[in-house]
């Protein structure tokens, strides 16, 4: 296991590759972000199509798939900002919390229509539980669900638009043009290895069957073609900064967390549902990195602190096992916190785990005086 020489990132987490100085990619195209690129073209492209949809549309103009984040907020803000007639959509988590519907609530009253798209509780934990078990992780039915959803109802009720927000493979990964046409079309989420090759018929079996998977059954490319649908993010054709887009999701009503970040460094992202930090959990004993490492490595290639900073904080923040969600995942799922610990076990990878008296530690971790318990 080797880090970053960089930022903080091992090579043990996928897409993270070293080259000969030790630098991974991640923060060799973070310097080339952007550069080269012409927004005010891009932006001039982005309103030709918001026109071609408000002369294409029969209703609505554009979904946008909302979570209720300051992202989201952004996208309604900007596409309101164009004069766009807007239907936000979301998949439901089981594990949505508070703050995450009163974030929702408030973008709702921006002045979109919303569909708070539920799956059936009992399908949801079936699925999750063989998720979790085979792959240890609960990403694949949320990822199905995040993105078949708002397909399903663009083709269904022909909106023209799908307005995504930042394309999830910019910020740890690719360079800014190489996928400047990169559609969320049907098949987007095999490409980029999201849903770990597998389709909602591999998951049928006695207890799932594939009537119970039609919310995280993508439309066909035949029909969503038929239908007409642009399906694209907002971040290829306007400069995506996290700190304006909170700025302006701020002043339209977004609330951070005041109690502090849920997990990781900032208190205003995965702060909407319960779940996600038994996902990056997971993380933690696959790869030996957590949520808190990717953040620091984006602190860092934005030069606000340096990598010796960057290690004290994981050192002071010490485990980050998220022992309250575990719990509240554990109850969806209706599971045993003892069976939970052993689809833990299952996941630890050993090539980054050694058991040391009794004790699992990663050999060459990051913070040699770390404290394994
Ligand atoms: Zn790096």
């Amino acid at each position: 296991m080797r880090y970053c020489t960089q930022c903080v990132l091992p090579d043990t987490r996928p897409g993270v590759t070293l080259d000969a100085d030790g630098v991974c990619e991640g923060c060799r195209n973070h310097a080339r972000r952007g550069q080269g690129i012409d927004w005010d073209e891009r932006r001039r492209r982005l309103d030709a199509i918001f026109e071609d949809a408000k002369r294409r549309n029969r209703g609505y103009d554009c979904i946008i798939p909302v979570s209720g984040g300051k992202d989201s907020t952004w996208q309604v803000v900007k596409c309101l900002e164009s004069g766009l007639r807007i239907l936000a959509v979301t998949w439901r988590t089981p594990g949505r919390t508070a703050l995450g519907q009163a974030n929702l609530d408030n973008l709702v009253r921006l002045g979109v229509d919303h569909i708070d798209y539920t799956i059936n509780p009992d399908v949801e934990r079936k699925f999750m539980y063989k998720a979790l078990v085979k792959t240890g992780s609960t990403g694949v039915p949320m990822h199905m669900a995040i993105y078949a959803i708002p397909l399903r109802i663009a083709v269904a009720l022909e909106v023209p638009l799908v307005v995504w927000g930042e394309n999830p493979h910019v910020e740890y990964g690719r360079t800014d043009d190489s996928d400047q046409s990169d559609e969320l079309g049907p098949g987007w989420g095999q490409r980029h290895g999201i849903l770990q090759d597998s389709t909602p018929e591999d998951w049928v079996d006695d207890d799932l069957t594939l009537k119970d998977m039609e919310p995280y059954t993508m439309p066909s490319e035949e029909a969503f073609k038929r239908a007409g649908v642009r399906s694209f993010f907002l971040g290829d054709y306007l400069p995506w900064d996290p700190a304006e887009s909170l700025r302006v999701a701020s002043e339209h009503g977004f609330k951070a967390r005041e109690a502090g970040p849920r997990l990781g460094l900032y208190n205003y992202a995965d702060i909407d549902c319960d779940f996600i930090s038994v996902h990056h959990h997971f993380k933690w004993l696959k790869f030996g990195c957590t949520r808190l490492f990717d953040n620091l490595a984006l602190e860092i290639r934005n030069g606000r602190i340096t990598r010796d900073q960057a290690i004290d904080t994981i050192r002071q923040r010490g485990d980050q096992t998220p022992h309250d969600d575990i719990a509240s995942l554990c109850e969806f799922l209706r599971i045993s916190r003892e069976h939970f610990a052993e689809i833990e076990a299952k996941f630890r990878n050993h090539d980054v785990w050694k058991q040391v008296d009794g004790v699992w530690r990663i050999p060459g971790f990051i913070v040699p005086d770390w404290k394994w318990s």
